[in-house]
């Protein structure tokens, strides 16, 4: 079946053709009147039209037939075969007047299949030019949803998405997180009867999602908030945007529940446009669960700073308020064993040198939390100047050596000569070689040697167990290095990295009895770091530990100028 229009002025040629055309399935006009042509084309849309060579001015003819045309073929009707050139570049086939009506037939039948195999091949390729463009848009938006942990945007790139792939005339998107909010993106203004009736539709969807269960959240119509987006407002929806076509998704993943949403459009959505619906409304679910999770996790982090930040406030009142008292006790213990209050027999000496080691010790846990406090509020005071590591070792060895003969051990300090100034202070490296040689002497047996080592090197040539690469990495450059062997209890494997956590004491036969704040190798790393250096150790159970920091040489790091400005 096809519709042909022949224009013509000869009678004659008007007959036979229509006896051809009106034989077959073919719905056939036929015109010579210029106006009636033009009323022939709008209205029925031929398929084919026919011209005859001998009409007045056809050249102009088909020249304006084809600006109003776009898939008619045209078929010209020749004397003799020829065409003129003009007229060949508008035409897709020629008859001759002696052509049977077969082979007018036929050319024509051939005509209107070549026409309608165009026709199928072009809708076939805007078939695949919407495919592309709505995978396109599904990409795009689904790139939108990966970038981002914002809840409100993601619902945002959510309709923006369902817009350009269904180019809707509403939709109601219902958020059930924090407080429920009903969205409306609308083409036109709404109402506020037709709002009203929204806001319930929305609710009674929302409620018919869990049948007999209680829905998550209570949200009532009347007291449900509304965000609406109107895109011309100078238009107005009525009612009957009831009758337009719709689609309706809930917005949820697994047992959790973020919203629904529910779309219309003037004409009816297609099986494909249902699954792009889908699609979206089930993609924006998993990010969504991702910031929610994310909210959580930055809400949990808040309080976890505030507790830290008590707690460390807690730890330096409380350490202050019991150093004043533990000062008089130790003055007191002072004067009552330099005999000023007369003499104290050999027990009485006993208890009294007890009480003053333990008010040591308890003077050094306090300072250590102290410490802590400073350092994590940053408040710790540092004195940078330009200093020699030996004058550190030197200091420390001297201090230390009696404690480590009382216990039967060798404290040796090799000789590296010609060690290359730092930028350090010099209080805190001590403060970091007495904790590393006092743990060594606590840590080791009667008999054995612990010996303090230095040398430069190149951070590149650090060798350190795995646990501290991450550390090692941020190293450039030239460093003096310290280490720190003994031949003690060692540390395993597994515990390397927890003995610089806060309050870690390893568990050993030893750990109780020599005791300890559990603060001194998490002070000496914050200590390093404020150095631009790096702690880490090396050990190996029952046999000995090797502690090792590294000092850069040469750099002022940006940290210590801020400081060497502030001091
Ligand atoms: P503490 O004041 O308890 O010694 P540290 O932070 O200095 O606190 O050390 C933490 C833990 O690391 C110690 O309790 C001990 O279990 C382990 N440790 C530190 N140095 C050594 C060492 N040289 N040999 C064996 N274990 C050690």
């Amino acid at each position: 079946m096809g519709k042909i229009l022949f224009i013509s002025n000869r009678l004659e040629k008007i007959q036979q053709y229509s006896e051809i055309f009106n034989k077959k399935p073919y719905e056939f006009f036929t015109s010579s009147d210029e106006n009636a042509i033009f009323e022939i084309v709008e209205i029925n849309n031929p398929d084919i039209i026919i011209f005859d060579h001998s009409f007045d001015n056809i050249k102009q003819l088909i020249k304006k037939l084809k600006s109003v045309t776009t898939s008619t073929s045209f078929i010209f009707l020749t004397q003799n075969g020829n065409i003129e050139n003009d007229i060949t570049k508008y035409i897709n086939a020629f008859l001759t007047e002696e052509m049977s009506d077969e082979l007018v037939l036929s050319t024509v039948a051939v005509n209107l299949k070549t026409k309608h195999s165009l026709e199928q091949l072009s809708d076939t390729n805007k078939n695949l030019a919407d495919s592309l463009y709505r995978l396109n848009v599904l990409y795009s938006t689904s790139s939108q949803f990966a970038g981002s942990l914002d809840k409100e945007k993601l619902i945002n790139y959510m309709i923006e998405g369902l817009d350009k792939s269904l180019s809707f005339d509403l939709t109601c998107t219902l958020c059930t997180e924090d407080e429920p909010v009903l969205l409306l993106n609308s083409l036109y203004e709404i109402s506020d009867e037709l709002l009203s009736a929204l806001k319930l539709r929305t609710v009674l969807n929302y409620k018919s999602l869990f049948e007999d269960k209680k829905p998550p959240f209570e949200i009532e119509a009347d007291t449900l908030k509304v965000v609406k987006t109107v895109k011309y407002p100078a238009n107005r929806f009525t009612f009957t945007l009831f009758q337009y076509d719709n689609m309706f998704a809930p917005i949820s993943l697994g047992d959790n529940f973020f919203g629904c949403i529910e779309i219309f459009k003037e004409t009816p959505f297609t099986s494909d446009d249902a699954t792009c619906f889908q699609t979206i409304a089930q993609q924006v679910s998993l990010p969504l669960k991702s910031a929610t999770l994310y909210q959580e996790i930055m809400e949990t982090n808040l309080k976890l700073e505030k507790l830290e930040r008590l707690k460390s406030e807690f730890i330096s009142i409380v350490s202050h308020e019991l150093r004043t008292p533990l000062t008089a006790i130790k003055n007191s213990l002072d004067i009552l064993s330099g005999g000023r209050c007369g003499d104290i027999n050999e027990s009485g000496q006993k208890f009294l040198s007890m009480a003053q080691r333990n008010v040591q010790r308890l003077a050094g846990i306090i300072n250590d939390l102290l410490d802590l406090s400073k350092i994590e509020a940053g408040k710790m005071d540092y004195h940078f100047a330009n200093m020699n590591i030996h004058s550190v070792i030197d200091y420390v060895k001297s201090s230390l050596s009696v404690m480590a003969k009382e216990k039967g051990l060798n404290l040796i300090a090799e000789e590296t000569p010609d060690l290359p100034d730092i930028y350090a202070d010099s209080q805190r490296l001590e403060q970091v070689l007495t904790n590393l040689v006092s743990n060594a002497i606590k840590f080791t047996p009667e008999g054995k040697n612990i010996i303090i080592r230095s040398h430069t090197a190149d951070a590149s040539q650090l060798n350190t167990p795995d646990c501290f690469k991450e550390d090692i990495q941020k190293l450039q450059g030239k460093y003096i290095v310290v280490c720190v062997e003994d031949q003690g209890i060692g540390i395993a494997e597994k515990d390397l990295l927890r003995a610089f956590d806060k309050f870690a004491q390893i568990e050993n036969s030893l750990s109780r009895k020599v005791g300890g704040s559990g603060l001194g190798l998490p002070i000496a790393k914050q200590l390093l770091q404020a150095h631009n250096g790096a702690i880490w150790c090396e050990s190996e159970l029952n046999k000995g530990s090797r502690f090792y920091f590294a000092i850069p040489i040469n750099i002022v790091p940006a940290k210590m100028e801020k400081n060497l400005i502030l001091n």
